[in-house]
């Protein structure tokens, strides 16, 4: 193998079409790009402090959205680069994204709990206007597929809840950027889940075939409610509460299967939860045991009584 210094020597002797050094004659047919996510934010900062935290400190974004009248979109790193944006993450099997993904941070003050429970901000509309042909440019460029486009909360669902559940996914469904489950076969479903909701098996299996990197423990832990949580902040966010109920699982169902794929049977019904024995009431100690009266001996028959035969062994039982 040459080196590439002679390469390019060799190159530039022989006079051939040189582009910075590099032989551009040939173009390889088998080649793609290196991204394959699109990844959502939120900011959870004014856009003065979003622009000083992602270009001062480690995190980053390739783009910025912010929230003015008339909103900007800031180009922070090259889309040829790595930007610090997804963190630990997974999705489709694929970890670590921020070599293979796009991240855009998009300005938003996230939530705050309140005595009303938790508020979301919400994204004004001239954002969303920006940010959809950003978005559909971007994929365009890459090739990357509309199950790809995604929310930090769905590659690190954990860590993260960003976009948060106002981020309007529909619209970006509308736009075609991102998969969504047909309405009507979701209704179909659900029929069928109102009977019987799946249990954890079920859901941990199709929440991994969606994308979501969660443990296949059999079990509603924590984390696969988590999951949930931000499956239903992207395509349910009414109600975000990660509980296993029936719409969501014929949600999950609608988006797992294809277009023609039949109803699926009624699941079992759960097997009752063995209950931790209660302990029980300490036992009354035993009551001494009264002496019994000692047996009058019996008294010898008078000689000449006559006598039972004693019965042969082995008689047959009775029919
Ligand atoms: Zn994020």
């Amino acid at each position: 193998m040459k080196s590439l210094a002679a390469t390019l020597l060799i190159a530039l002797l022989a006079g051939c079409a040189t582009q910075g050094g590099i032989d551009k004659t040939y173009t390889a047919k088998g080649q793609g790009s290196r991204v394959r996510f699109l990844v959502l934010h939120y900011t959870v900062a004014d856009k003065p402090a979003s622009i000083k935290i992602l270009t001062e400190q480690q995190v980053s974004a390739h783009y910025l959205l912010t929230d003015d009248a008339s909103p900007t979109i800031y180009g922070l790193v090259d889309e040829t680069r790595s930007a610090y944006h997804a963190g630990n993450s997974s999705w489709k099997g694929y970890t670590q994204l921020n070599n293979s993904s796009i991240g855009i941070e998009i300005v938003n003050a996230g939530w705050k709990d309140t005595p009303q429970g938790r508020v979301y901000a919400p994204f004004p509309q001239t954002q969303i206007d920006a940010l959809i042909p950003l978005v559909k440019d971007i994929v365009a460029r890459h090739g990357i597929l509309p199950e790809n486009v995604v929310a930090h909360s769905d590659i690190a669902p954990l860590r993260k809840q960003d976009p948060g559940p106002m981020f309007p996914w529909y619209q970006l469904a509308q736009a075609g950027l991102i998969v969504w489950p047909d309405a009507n076969r979701v209704a179909a479903v659900r029929q069928v889940f109102d009977v019987q909701v799946p249990d954890a098996v079920w859901f941990q299996k199709k929440l991994a075939a969606h994308g979501y990197g969660v443990t296949q423990s059999g079990v509603f832990d924590q984390p696969t409610r988590t999951t949930i949580a931000a499956f239903q902040m992207k395509y349910r966010p009414a109600n975000i509460a990660g509980e296993p109920d029936a719409e969501t699982a014929a949600m999950l169902e609608v988006l797992t299967t294809p277009a023609n794929a039949p109803l699926p049977p009624v699941p079992p019904a759960p097997i009752p939860e063995m209950r931790p024995v209660q302990p029980t009431q300490p036992v009354d100690p035993v009551q001494p045991i009264q002496p019994v009266q000692p047996v009058q001996p019996v008294q010898p028959l008078p000689p000449g009584t006559p006598t039972t035969p004693p019965t042969p062994p082995n008689t047959p039982p009775v029919a």
